[in-house]
């Protein structure tokens, strides 16, 4: 019997979607439910029917999974930030683990098994950032909070859990001057109005908070009063920018900041080094997580003094920093422009002098790096989420490195791009995961891949032109 729209059926979750939905099989059709749990027995109501695949609400549970937690959240359900609440973090490590085997195994066809997942202790509060958008409610009344699931509705939060916790008063203090003051809150539909997102960071060891306003204009009305009201709240802020983002886009930050007071970044420190960090660099969010994970980037890379490293998508140049006295040679790739600048200043800072720093697309900067007989021992890949383009991989194995460690935040493109190095030459040797971002459907992965056979990736310099007997020696021959 087919399943249609609005039926309300029995169904037992089976697994977890690496997007964080339960799955149940009806009458072998997959069904799709959010919020459910592995051993699920529940009644649930169709929404959607597709050729292959249904999606279905819980109507009702029959028998809870022994996963299952009662959620901390008001807003959780509602919000698009997390997806775990409902389970224990044991119960989401178990899964993220088996996410990270299954894509190896069926996107790339590697047969490995995620052996370890590293976590950080503490699950909740570990966010140094904050991107919370600003609207107006039906009733035009202020609501700041996160969008809620594939949409750009703003489910009202005061306090998320994941967020370090100086950023409460903070939020509170810019929602103040909003209501105070002559600004108006930017309307997505329309395009008109001020103030987009306040966007947050905190150097975790550091304590240092960097305060930004994200604007669809040039200035911001009273901002002596803006100012004076977030210092008002925390000692830790040490720079306060206004992004502008005059664009009809999605994208959160533009491309100009302007900094209204104290510094124009702000510091921290990772695996004993210090960072700088500019409003527009990348910085990843969980600094006790980024530890664990430069770690085990660092043991895959197995330096012994006298290699040349690359590091590709290397941000503010950290995780080759924190690698660098274990080397020969230090070249960093980046495509935003502050971020490298950030990187010199972090090699300057920690007195690290075997580094330098381009600034441009991986795939360009590689090729060039290799026409100018750059080879190097050891390559470290960390791309954003779509990971690397063909282009960036066939000059890696041009390059013809010992190992390359791969670090990815989407277990799907890693697969893919392994099993691309593993047609061209490359073996996945070591691979574990690390969960970076606890409650949500994100886990970060670290892959070392190993030439197979030295032999086959020397790269010879000479032409064929030099092999071509003239006549008289081909007859001789
Ligand atoms: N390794 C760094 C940054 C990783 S995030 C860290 O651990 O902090 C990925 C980085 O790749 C970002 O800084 C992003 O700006 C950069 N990036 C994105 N596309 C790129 C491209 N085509 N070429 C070079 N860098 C790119």
């Amino acid at each position: 019997m087919s399943i249609k729209k609005n039926d309300e059926i029995r169904l037992k979750i089976t697994a977890l979607t690496s997007q964080g939905s339960g799955i149940g099989r009806y009458n072998d059709m997959a069904v799709f439910v959010e919020d459910s749990a592995v051993g699920d027995d529940l009644l649930v109501h169709v929404i959607k029917v597709k050729k292959n695949y249904a999606v279905g609400i819980i109507k009702k549970i029959y028998k809870s999974s022994p996963d299952r937690v009662e959620s901390d959240c008001e807003a959780f359900g509602k919000c698009g930030g997390c997806s775990y609440r409902h389970i224990s973090y044991e119960a989401e490590k178990r899964e993220k683990k088996q996410f990270v085997t299954d894509a190896m195994n069926r996107i790339g066809g590697i047969d490995v098994k995620t052996e370890n997942i590293y976590t950080v202790k503490n699950p909740d509060r570990y966010r140094n950032k904050a991107q919370i958008p600003v609207g107006l409610g039906k009733d035009g009344q202020l609501i700041t909070g996160f969008y809620s699931k594939r949409s750009h509705r703003i489910v009202p939060c005061d306090d998320c859990l994941l967020q370090m916790p100086d950023f409460k008063d903070i939020v509170a203090a810019v929602r103040k001057y909003i209501l105070e003051n002559p600004v108006s809150v930017y309307d997505e539909e329309t395009g008109k109005g001020l103030i987009r997102h306040i966007y947050l960071r905190q150097g975790r060891k550091t304590g240092q908070i960097m305060v930004c306003l994200v604007i669809n204009g040039d200035t911001l009305p009273k901002k002596e009063r803006f100012i004076e009201s977030v210092l008002s709240v925390n000692g830790n802020i040490k720079s306060i920018v206004l992004n502008i983002n005059k664009a009809d886009t999605n994208v959160i930050l533009g491309e100009k900041c302007v900094t209204l007071w104290g510094e124009d970044f702000i510091e921290d420190e990772l695996c004993g080094l210090t960072f700088r960090i500019s409003p527009l660099s990348f910085y990843q969010v969980n600094p006790e997580g980024t530890e664990i994970l430069y770690g085990k980037a660092k043991e895959y890379a197995c330096l012994k003094g006298n290699e040349t490293l690359l590091d590709l998508y290397c941000g503010t140049g950290t995780i080759g920093l924190t690698m660098a006295k274990y080397c020969k040679e230090l070249i960093g790739v980046e495509i935003i422009p502050q971020a490298i600048e950030n990187a010199k200043k972090n090699a300057s800072l920690n007195g690290i002098e075997n580094s330098r720093f381009i600034c441009d697309d991986a795939a360009g900067a590689a090729k060039t790096l290799f026409e100018e007989g750059i080879r190097p021992d050891v390559i470290i890949l960390d791309p954003p989420r779509k990971g690397c383009s063909a282009d960036v991989i066939d000059t890696v194995v041009s390059m013809a490195p010992e190992r390359v460690v791969y670090v990815s935040c989407d277990p799907a493109t890693l697969a893919r791009d392994c099993r691309i190095f593993d047609d061209k030459g490359y073996k996945v040797t070591e691979l574990c995961a690390v969960d970076m971002f606890p409650r949500t459907v994100h886990v970060e992965t670290v892959v070392q891949l190993v030439r197979k056979n030295p032999d086959t990736h020397i790269d010879f310099e000479i032409s064929l032109d030099e092999f071509d007997l003239t006549a008289s020696e081909a007859k001789a021959t």
